[in-house]
């Protein structure tokens, strides 16, 4: 048995406010830049275990103030995407990338069968049960959770500045999508937002929104935000103070189900 984790380590997925009365669910894939200790830093530099390629900066503080704000839980994995990301699945060569935009993981390279399984055994496995389980036992008591799923995207991109500012990606599923755009492009328009864009379907980025809220006919909509708009604790506080507005008007014009 290829261990990954260990005991002190703890449990890779976090749940915060499980209880809530609300029926947001934020879903953090890439909350965490955090490397199991028995990995150590998988052949990369310092600077590149603290960028964008191992998590997504910002994105955890804003789902918890988004959470708090609008009484929803908040589902995340506690260790870094390049360990394994929880937005794919198992049988995607992305779910331990060997290349991440200019860098190569020399560690995701050089992995036996045994050692990949443990990753997909200890880090994927237990976070989709997690969400899984969630749903499911809200769906067991007649509740309807909405699956928001929270990402951050690095504004340079293989040398190429992005300009668009927050990305709204959905799959088959445009409802919550569709009504988003509408309320954000309507009067003022704070952002440059933009559907299914920097990333979309075809980038196999809604592996969680199709698991977790399709599948289950759930409200859905993955949110990317553009990472220099979330740096710092002020920024992530306008940004939740406007994602709150715009998923709580939102939501309520969605059909009563
Ligand atoms: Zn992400």
């Amino acid at each position: 048995m290829t261990g990954l984790l260990t005991q002190a380590e703890g449990d890779p997925v976090a749940i915060e406010n499980g209880d809530a009365k609300g029926d947001f669910l934020f879903v953090c894939e890439h909350a965490s830049s955090r490397l199991p200790e028995r990995l150590g830093t998988l052949g990369l530099p310092k600077e590149a275990l603290e960028s964008h390629i191992a998590w997504d900066p910002g994105a955890l503080a804003v789902s918890r103030l988004l959470a708090g704000k609008l009484d929803g839980t908040l589902i995340h994995q506690r260790f870094s995407r390049l360990v394994y990301d929880c937005n794919r699945p198992p049988e995607s060569d992305a779910a331990t990338p060997v290349v991440s935009e200019v860098y190569e993981v020399p560690g995701n390279r050089a992995m036996s069968a045994a050692e990949r399984q443990a990753r997909v055994d200890e880090i994927y496995l237990p976070f989709h049960e997690t969400v899984s389980e969630f749903v499911a036992a809200r769906k067991a008591v007649g509740r309807q959770p909405i699956l928001v799923t929270m990402h951050s995207f690095t504004p340079v991109y293989f040398g190429k500045s992005r300009s668009v500012e927050l990305g709204i990606l959905h799959d088959a599923d445009s409802r919550l999508a569709d009504r988003m755009l509408a309320v954000a492009t309507t009067g003022e328009v704070a952002y440059d937002i933009r559907r299914n864009e920097p990333y979309g379907p075809a980038d196999g980025v809604t592996h969680s929104l199709i698991e977790y809220g399709v599948r289950h006919g759930l409200p859905n909509v993955m949110i990317e935000i553009r990472n220099d708009l979330i740096r710092n604790e002020v920024g992530q506080r306008v940004m939740a103070d406007y994602l709150g507005g715009l998923l709580a008007r939102s939501a309520a014009a969605l059909p009563k189900k």
